[in-house]
């Protein structure tokens, strides 16, 4: 199955944005423009990565889903809790005293998100044995986009196999419909480090359909949690733990979390600049022998999601010391593989790089073409004064008529010499792309 509207988590708050162009510059999909002297992003292409705003330096990016405000649209509101959630509060406050206080927010109850790992590794080493090599973890939902968008030739790579937390919701829905509680009694609720998973839920890939109902920001909810700690807020709810998790499933949104119970030869790359280099060297031909790649998006896997409080390197330790204390195994394993093996595979992921031109691939092919030779006018310096991220870009914006080729200071420098342009015509092109203050001088 073909999908064709993507979830968009992020969103540019234009009063804010003040047209610095500094987003555009590290978004690894150039999914970014300023026009208008205001950034703008193309959601298509956008995979949810974060980068733009990790670097924002107004913070005139924000996530735009938070789905606390619903759990009371169920009566059964399950919350399902990464082991990063943990991860970001200080050693002293105890995980009975964190729970209380879920509890006290409305959920009714609580479950390890990464409960599943040990099923899932098991069914990993088995999907192995006849996959395309290396096989790459579908675990980061922006490295899938990013395979998707910018390395569509490798997409055959991807395991299609569903991630911890979709098994752990499949494998929810189906106690508590065998416990006989009606589907619309059950709220779902995944609280995430990252905005690639709300994406990840709200337009999964591989023609699956996530049984989650809502997606909570993770720093939003650990700054409810900790101040209601703060405050000492009376605890008079009652709320259900299921606290099932090995030390695998503890570890395993940790950078070389998963790849050490891979069998065969496996690299953990963490960083998106990292990610990127190695696919390009993969797409390259140049990697031999591989079997297996964790790849993460942030530094740090899961500790460095955007949405993540903590200094990073103090959450990977904090899990690291959660492990220790935790078993090698726990007991839901069997019964999560008696129930999630049926549901565990997704349909192959499709590339999106055609949809960057159109959906037609005829007039995707032809644009791609004019694009190329369009390239060869422009300077090749990717300065980034039209507006876009790179000359090659511009190209592509100009065959989609999303831009004009006069949009090139080089070029209307050109038209200017030969006298095709005047002076106001190349100004007034440069207030729409940044904007008319811009050229404002401020005391
Ligand atoms: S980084 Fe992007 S969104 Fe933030 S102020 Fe600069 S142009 Fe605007
Ligand atoms: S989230 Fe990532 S891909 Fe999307 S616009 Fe920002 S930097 Fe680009």
């Amino acid at each position: 199955m073909s999908q064709t509207t993507y979830h968009r988590a992020l969103e540019i708050m234009s009063d804010i944005c003040i047209g610095c162009s500094h987003c555009m510059k590290v978004c690894p999909t150039e999914a970014l423009r300023v026009s208008g002297g205001k950034a703008k992003i193309h959601v298509d292409w956008c995979i949810d990565c974060g980068e733009c705003y990790r670097i924002c330096p107004t913070r005139a990016i924000r996530v735009m889903d938070d789905d606390f405000k619903h759990i009371f649209d169920f009566k059964h509101r399950v919350l399902l809790v990464p082991s990063v959630f943990y991860a970001q509060f200080d050693e002293n406050i105890s995980k009975e005293k964190i729970y209380a206080i879920i509890g006290e927010l409305g959920f009714t109850e609580i479950c390890a998100v990464e409960q599943s790992v040990d099923s899932l590794l098991d069914e990993e080493n088995e999907y192995l044995k006849t996959a395309v090599k290396p096989a790459i973890s579908s675990f980061c939902p922006s490295v899938i986009r990013l395979i998707q968008v910018r390395f569509p030739s490798l997409v055959d790579h991807i395991m299609q196999l569903l991630p911890p937390i979709e098994i752990t919701a499949q494998y929810y829905k189906n106690k508590f419909k065998r416990e006989g509680i009606p589907e619309n009694d059950l709220g779902i609720f995944y609280l995430t480090p990252c905005i690639g998973k709300i994406a990840a839920i709200k337009s999964p890939v591989g023609g699956y359909t996530s049984p989650i109902n809502g997606v909570i920001n993770m720093d939003f909810f650990f700054n409810k949690v900790f101040l209601a700690y703060k405050q000492r807020i009376p605890i008079t709810q009652t709320v259900k733990v299921s606290r099932e998790i090995s030390s695998k499933g503890v570890l395993f949104p940790t950078t070389g979390g998963e790849s050490v119970h891979i069998e065969g030869k496996t690299l953990a790359i963490d960083g998106m600049a990292n990610v990127i280099d190695f696919l390009e060297m993969l797409e390259n031909e140049e990697i031999e022998g591989m079997d297996f790649l964790e790849l993460r998006a942030c530094d740090e896997s899961c500790a460095g999601g955007i949405l993540s409080h903590r200094n990073r390197f103090l959450m990977a330790n904090s899990m690291k010391e959660y492990a220790c204390k935790m078993p090698v195994t726990h007991n839901l394993t069997e019964d999560y593989k008696k129930y999630c093996s049926a549901v565990i595979h997704m349909e192959k992921i499709e590339p999106r790089s055609m949809v960057k031109y159109d959906r037609d691939i005829e007039v995707a092919l032809k644009k791609m073409e004019g694009a190329r030779e369009l390239k060869l006018l422009f300077p090749g310096i990717d300065c980034g004064a039209c507006g876009a991220p790179s000359c090659e870009a511009l190209a592509e914006d100009i065959v989609k008529d999303q831009a004009d080729i006069n949009s090139c200071i080089f070029l209307r420098t050109l038209y200017e010499k030969r006298g095709e342009m005047s002076l106001e015509e190349t100004i007034a092109i440069m207030e729409n792309i940044w904007g008319k203050d811009r050229f404002i001088k401020k005391k």
